[in-house]
């Protein structure tokens, strides 16, 4: 590994560095597992469980191979990055972090990355793991040991039945968080993929149960909403394999309501909820969250504070960078 510690070190509360591709592996004809090294990783650190810490990958842009430079950037960058044109700073997208290996300047970063098969439109992100190779390099942006940096959305109370629910993209967040749970957790994971070949063997705590399904061509997050729609409420009289019933205007590409932050200008109750109850943690396409997130909150009845709706990605729409 050749990449060396950015120059910003001491100046951003953040880890903004280039990362260099030191292994790829395709796990299975949807999900590209790419880990990312370099020296300053070794500053790379969460204060607490990692869960489904979020980060940002800049990515070349598909036309010109631009790519942003992480030298001597100060508090300013981000502004200044955003003024350029992306064809000569590259995009900016969000990935989780699927697991951290090593340590000091050889920790590396790992993320498994969703090719888009089923789209007509593929976005930087899912071009450029389609072609990773050994020796690439694009810029990370990620929590730095002992700074505050958010990004992690799973908080929930002590003692609480876990529902996890996601689509290909919020796997790799759903299996981490599975894999750091305390072993007396309960509660139930739907993880929605496009195929059978993409289903994973996840570690857990055996109170959790996993349920995988596979779209095998059928409509995005149908079988999804059913699953979790008859999971929490058995005597439903709703349509099974009916279209989720959300019209496009209705829908928030940048959906995200959870205890701390609402995208819909809602009053937040700005903690965790209290002991047991349910705790649903819920992202993927902003459509079928909607979906999802009108069901457990109209005919539920969820307190804001049980749950966390999170569009990961929209159908159509290209994520802003
Ligand atoms: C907190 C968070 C964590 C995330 N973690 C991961 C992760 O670990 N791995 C991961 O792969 N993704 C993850 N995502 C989702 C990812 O950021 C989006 O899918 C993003 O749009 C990918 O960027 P892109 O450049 O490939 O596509 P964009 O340029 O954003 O979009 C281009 C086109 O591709 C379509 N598109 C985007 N995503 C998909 C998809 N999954 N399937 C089909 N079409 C799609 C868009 O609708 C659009 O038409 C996460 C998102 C968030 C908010």
């Amino acid at each position: 590994m050749t990449v060396t510690a950015s120059s910003n070190r001491a100046v951003l509360p953040m880890l903004f560095t280039e990362v260099e591709v030191v292994a790829v592996e395709r796990l299975s004809p949807t999900f590209v597992r790419v880990e990312l090294g370099s020296a300053a990783l070794a500053d790379f650190g969460v204060d607490g469980p990692r869960w489904d810490q979020r980060i940002k990958l800049i990515l070349p842009d598909p036309e010109t191979g631009g790519i942003t430079s992480t030298e001597d950037a100060d508090g300013t960058w981000f502004a200044t990055w955003l003024e350029r044109p992306a064809a000569e700073r590259g995009h900016m997208r969000t990935y989780t972090v699927r697991d951290v290996r090593g340590s000091g300047a050889q920790t590396t970063l790992v993320v498994d990355m969703v090719l888009h098969l089923e789209g007509d439109l593929v976005g930087p992100g899912s071009l450029w793991a389609s072609r990773a190779s050994v020796g690439d390099r694009i810029a990370l942006l990620a929590p730095r040991r002992g700074f505050p940096y958010g990004g992690i959305e799973f908080t929930p109370g002590p003692g609480a039945e876990l529902l996890l629910v996601g689509d290909e993209t919020a796997v790799p967040a759903v299996c981490t968080v599975l894999e750091q749970l305390p072993d007396d957790a309960t509660g139930t994971a739907f993880l929605e993929v496009p195929l059978a070949a993409d289903v994973q063997d996840v570690r857990r705590p055996a109170g959790v149960r996993v349920v995988w399904l596979a779209r095998e061509g059928a409509d995005l997050g149908t079988g999804l909403h059913d699953a979790v729609v008859a999971h929490l409420d058995p005597g439903s009289s709703g349509v099974a394999g009916a279209e989720v019933q959300v019209a496009p205007d209705e829908v928030d590409p940048d959906l995200w309501e959870t205890p701390f932050y609402s995208s819909s200008g809602e009053d937040v109750p700005g903690d965790v909820a209290g002991v047991g109850g349910t705790y649903a943690w819920i992202a993927g396409e902003s459509k079928v969250v909607t979906g999802l997130r009108r069901h457990l909150v109209k005919e539920l009845g969820f307190d804001r504070s049980q749950v966390a709706f999170m569009g990961y990605w929209r159908r159509g729409v290209a994520m802003k960078s």
